[in-house]
């Protein structure tokens, strides 16, 4: 007798379609798995075994072979115990013939027969929507709130073995639908911009740094709210299109994190985060995690020299690409940097009324970190003071995130006329972009020439200019918004400075 069924096995936060192909036939007893199987699913076996023994199914003394197809596909995981253990029931006619054949299937399985969850449930969803001959999903019952929204695809939610069992015979029926688990749109739940006193400055750059996804430097003495700044930015991003959600929810199911896929992410991590935990291995790192969202380094200089310079290639390529021993994958990381630094170690060096204690030779070395290459990729870097008590207890109302966040995405809007986002402008298009007029142009190379702009800088300066024009629906960039731009980016001699 045969079966066959379908699972799925994960490959970086991509699911795979995997064939499982069960027949029961005359020989030496015993249960063999073949087909390129990783530890964990030779072991399925022994899970299966008694699983089923325990639902009062005793597997017959004869020979049984389960095929994983495509054979070349490494299969990793638990995800294969319930398909196996399906396709086991109906070669041996517990169930009726033919009835997976439409059904992807995956779970793992305790002893006792319970369905546990597995990494990458909606991996397994994506995939099973976009197969043709998948028709319905077997998986875990506990994993159904991970789901984001689906429609086209019959979802069928697993208890324990004896339930599938029951289903399969068509005894129950057990059906999910997406508005029983979907609530309402979320917004964020980020920290609000209301919440933030002064700094009028600091969030004109967030806000041009949300508008163009502009990469952010802050740098500031230790106190004086970069931190919160940062965390008020996944707020001000316009909300994620149905193709982010599911990206933003793969990526969490492989991390088996339990998080509102609807809002943008927000990570950061602390500065002694390992290179494999930022990048990633085996598991999506920090920049994957941060997807679609915000990745704030707080600190920026005191992280590891090889985890930045790494870094410098993520936001390069918006993708990271693992290569180690037998295993070989890419995990997306399109995330919007935000980074905080302190001027100098003691944080004090230039700031009204304390003293610097670090030589001169250590502040140096603190900023040289920063290499010139990474530093390159920031088109704004905001320079915060501490804002004086008298002035943070006025209470004077600040605008809300919403009413930003409103700008931000108009503003993207005219981007996605235009066919890019600001941060990517670069040469020609930047150029054609700007749609500037003569004396504008004039203006703006007289400045960069009497500044002694590097090429690079100009660029910079440009790009927040463009930015600072779409949030007032401006067609061209006029000398307005390249003043505006240029007081927003910190002085442009100490950007020079930090690069040599
Ligand atoms: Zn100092």
């Amino acid at each position: 007798m045969r079966s066959l069924t379908f699972s799925s096995t994960l490959i970086g936060i991509e699911a795979h379609l995997v064939g499982v192909e069960v027949v029961v036939s005359n020989g030496l007893p015993g249960l063999t798995v073949v087909g390129l199987p990783d530890a964990a699913v030779s072991e399925a076996g022994a899970r299966v075994r008694s699983a089923l023994k325990l639902t009062g199914v005793n597997l017959p003394p004869r020979r049984m072979v389960v095929n994983l197809a495509p054979a070349d596909l490494r299969k990793t995981g638990s995800g294969f115990d319930l398909a196996l253990a399906l396709g086991l029931l109906e070669a041996m006619g517990e169930i009726p013939q033919g009835i997976l054949q439409d059904c992807l299937v995956v779970g793992e399985l305790s002893l006792a027969g319970e369905v546990r969850g597995v990494r990458g449930v909606v991996c397994s969803l994506t995939l099973a929507r976009r197969t043709e001959r998948i028709s319905r999903i077997l998986l875990p019952a506990c994993q159904i709130g991970e789901l984001p929204q689906w429609s086209d695809i019959e979802v069928v939610p697993i208890e324990n073995l004896e339930q599938a069992m029951r289903y399969c015979r068509g005894e129950v029926a057990l059906e999910s639908t997406p508005s029983s688990v979907m609530s309402s749109p979320k917004t964020a739940v980020s920290n609000d911009l209301r919440d933030v006193r002064g700094q009028a400055l600091a969030k004109l750059g967030l806000e041009i740094a949300a508008a163009g996804g502009h990469h952010l430097a802050l740098s500031g003495p230790p106190g004086c709210g970069k931190s919160l700044l940062a965390s008020c930015l996944p707020g001000l991003l316009p909300p994620m299109t149905e193709w982010e959600v599911a990206e933003v929810a793969a990526i969490a199911s492989v991390c088996q994190e339990r998080t509102d896929s609807r809002v943008r992410p927000f990570r950061a991590p602390g500065n002694g985060i390992s290179s494999a935990a930022l990048l990633g291995g085996h598991q999506p790192g920090e920049v994957t995690r941060a997807h679609r969202g915000v990745l704030f380094l707080d600190e920026f200089p005191e992280f590891r020299r090889d985890s930045l310079e790494a870094l410098r290639v993520v936001l390069e390529e918006g993708q990271v690409k693992i290569s180690r021993a037998r295993f070989r994958t890419i995990y997306p990381a399109h995330f919007t940097l935000v980074c905080a630094m302190n001027p100098c170690p003691c944080g004090r060096f230039g700031v009204a009324g304390e003293i610097c204690i670090c030589t001169p030779n250590q502040v140096q070395r603190y900023r040289s970190k920063l290499s010139g290459p990474l530093l390159d990729r920031f088109d704004l870097l905001v320079s915060l003071t501490r804002v004086p008590l008298v002035e943070s207890s006025e209470v004077e109302a600040e605008e809300s995130s919403e009413a930003v966040a409103q700008r931000v995405s108009d503003a993207r809007k005219l981007q996605a006329d235009r066919g890019f986002l600001n941060r990517d402008l670069r040469g020609p298009n930047l150029l054609q972009a700007l749609g500037w007029k003569n004396q504008d142009r004039a203006f703006a190379y007289q400045l960069a020439e009497s500044s002694r702009l590097s090429m690079r800088a100009f660029e910079k300066w440009l790009r927040v200019a463009r930015t600072v024009a779409d949030l007032k629906q401006a067609e061209s960039v006029s000398r307005r918004e390249l003043l505006i731009a240029r007081s927003v980016r910190f002085s442009v001699d100490a950007e020079e400075s930090l690069v040599s």
